[in-house]
């Protein structure tokens, strides 16, 4: 079945976001703060070309100003997270879309600790433990938030709720019971953002094709999640620009320590400019190198490009 991504395009207004106060359209009249997107030019972008950006998303801070930064590179969420809102223009009010802080650390917070879990489950580590208990009448998941209160809780099986699933797991296993609780709370989620399947042309109009797609920015990040799931992917962080991405095993060993070329070429030039800082600092060629993690043959011709011997 060709049920690959076809959520190729994004946008984000080129005047950013900000957070205002306003009230909901169908709500009880109390204002609440909002992040909406300035008017003007979306600048179009596809998030796909990010493969890790799921994982960047799980580690945003819940403050507005962290929330205002991922939006102002990546857009707004969509999905349930938008609220009809009435936005103060002139005399008048218009309606648009706005998004609370509360929604966006909710979201942030279970795509974080799905992630955790998967990433534990994956590793059978042993602070799987902290997560998953196995009490009467079953086992549960309990977690905390990221202030440390203890937040989410659910049963995962028990002897009323899936039975047939509680005998599945060996008593005191771990791994199965977190596993399954990734899996439910991803198909949650992916049907509360309405990832759904659709019929599509082909670019040329010529053919109809079966594919999975993600209207919202929200329901991409949980979809690019359940695809990593899906094909048990490997991730990285980049060294220069700290996002995360998707490690190919078939990949130079250059590709897989940086996200992209240009950051390559920016660690490169960072490594250069530091070299010529400790030697100007009086620090020797062989220390600068055992530092740098170089040659001092290298070392020498960064600092010293005319090729005079030195020290
Ligand atoms: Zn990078």
């Amino acid at each position: 079945m060709a049920a690959d991504l076809t959520f190729t395009s994004w946008s984000r207004p080129e005047a950013g976001h900000r957070w205002m106060v306003a009230e909901p359209v169908n709500g009880s009249g109390e204002s609440h703060r909002y992040l909406v997107p300035g008017v003007g030019m979306a600048h179009r972008y596809g998030p796909a070309s990010e493969t890790g950006l799921f994982r960047h998303f799980a580690e945003i801070e819940p403050t507005e100003a962290s929330v205002l930064g991922f939006a102002d590179a990546y857009g707004s969420l969509g999905g349930t997270v938008a609220e009809p809102i009435a936005i103060p223009s002139g005399e008048r009010s218009i309606v648009g879309a706005g998004e609370r802080l509360r929604s966006w650390v909710s979201e942030i917070d279970a795509m974080r600790r799905m992630v955790n879990l998967w990433d534990l489950a994956r590793s059978r580590d042993a602070r799987l433990g902290d997560y998953v208990l196995w009490q009467e009448p079953g086992v549960r998941w309990v977690d905390a938030d990221q202030r440390g209160r203890l937040q989410s809780s659910e049963w995962i099986a028990t002897d009323k709720l899936y039975p047939d699933l509680l005998d599945r797991f060996p008593r005191g296993d771990v791994v199965g019971p977190a596993l399954h609780l990734v899996q439910r709370q991803v198909n949650r989620k992916l049907v509360e953002h309405g990832v759904s399947a659709r019929l599509l042309w082909d670019a040329r109009y010529t053919r109809l094709g079966l594919h999975i797609v993600p209207l919202s920015l929200i329901g991409f990040l949980w979809f690019q999640f359940a695809q990593a799931i899906d094909g048990d992917k490997d991730y990285r962080r980049c060294p220069d620009c700290r996002k995360w991405f998707e490690s190919t095993p078939h990949a130079t060993r250059s590709d897989r320590v940086f996200c992209s070329p240009s950051c390559k070429a920016s660690a490169h030039r960072k490594k250069i400019a530091e070299a010529r800082r400790l030697y100007a600092g009086g620090v020797g060629i062989k220390e600068i190198a055992r530092q740098l993690d170089s040659t001092p043959a290298k070392v020498q011709g960064w600092v010293n490009p005319s090729g005079r011997q030195s020290k």
